[in-house]
């Protein structure tokens, strides 16, 4: 079979692992060294299908780390993590993926991503961010892809801007790209690092209500690394708070936010208020 219709195979395949245990993501054990320096500590999370999970905790505690782990831009020491069922970054014969499997992986499985930096194509127009990738990375034809940009541009409200390079943008027009382009492939999972963080603050309402939408409306299964606690409040099911590459409390988003129990999150939630 030709590439594409595998990874419509596996896709299908994932769906339905999906279905019978209703588990989107789970991170298991993790570990993760820089150098000499514990980034992941045994990390452990389980997302549901169609849970919103905000990851809070202090800079460097490993949110973006455990991130890239689950959309597999990077590699761990030990541990697992599976997406839809699937063990990432696993051979039947237990050998390490290759760079081109790792790609075409990451390309069915279903996460997508939306970075505090934005990461847009500067040289291509917004439509073109969304549409190109559909057209290299996942087969799409061109009028397929143009069709699915428009969509997905409509649905962040930036139809108006479609032929607009990122630079004529605003930074909340970029992200709201950004957010089409990680969509366009229709991801069974979002990862957002710190999305409104690089935002001047007028613009980071106009992202967040994006966000909220594709949460409340669309029952996207989401893992949200933020430092906005009031947003986290309201849109996410559960909060995870990490520090020092684990997790030291996790649970539903209203009952840790208002009354935490580790007194590591006590002080990070009150500063932060
Ligand atoms: P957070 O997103 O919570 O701020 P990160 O996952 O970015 O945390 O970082 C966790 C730790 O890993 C930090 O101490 C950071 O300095 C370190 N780190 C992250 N990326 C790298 C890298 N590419 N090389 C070396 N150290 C890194
Ligand atoms: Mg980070």
């Amino acid at each position: 079979p030709s590439r594409r219709a595998t990874s419509r195979l596996d896709r299908a395949k994932h769906a339905a692992m999906v279905e019978r245990n209703n588990v989107a993501v789970e991170v298991s054990d993790l570990r993760k060294n820089y150098g000499g320096q514990t980034v992941l500590n045994g990390l452990d999370l389980t997302v549901r299908v169609g849970e919103v999970v905000a990851l809070l905790g202090p800079s460097g505690s490993g949110k973006s780390t455990l991130l890239r782990c689950i959309n597999h831009l990077e590699d761990w020491d030990s541990g697992m993590v599976r997406v839809g069922g699937r063990r990432l970054g696993h051979r039947d014969d237990g050998k390490p993926l290759s760079p081109r499997a790792i790609a075409h992986e990451r390309a069915s499985v279903g996460v997508g991503m939306v970075f505090q930096q934005f990461n847009l194509f500067s040289h291509l127009s917004a439509k073109e961010n969304v549409a190109g990738p559909l057209r290299w990375v996942h087969g799409m034809t061109r009028v397929d892809a143009d069709r699915r940009a428009r969509e997905l541009l409509e649905r962040v409200g930036l139809s108006h801007r479609a032929d607009a390079l990122p630079r004529h943008l605003s930074g909340g027009q970029q992200q709201r790209v950004a957010i089409a382009r990680a969509l366009a492939p229709n991801p069974s999972v979002l990862l957002l690092d710190e999305p409104t963080s690089a935002l001047d603050p007028e613009l980071v309402g106009e992202v967040l209500e994006v966000i909220r939408r594709l949460a409340v409306d669309d029952g996207l299964t989401m893992i949200i690394a933020t430092h906005q606690i009031r947003f986290a409040d309201e849109v996410a099911d559960r909060v995870a708070f990490l520090s020092g590459g684990s997790i030291l409390e996790e649970g539903p988003a209203h009952e840790i936010l208002t009354n935490p129990s580790h007194p590591v999150t006590q002080r990070f939630l009150s500063v932060m208020e």
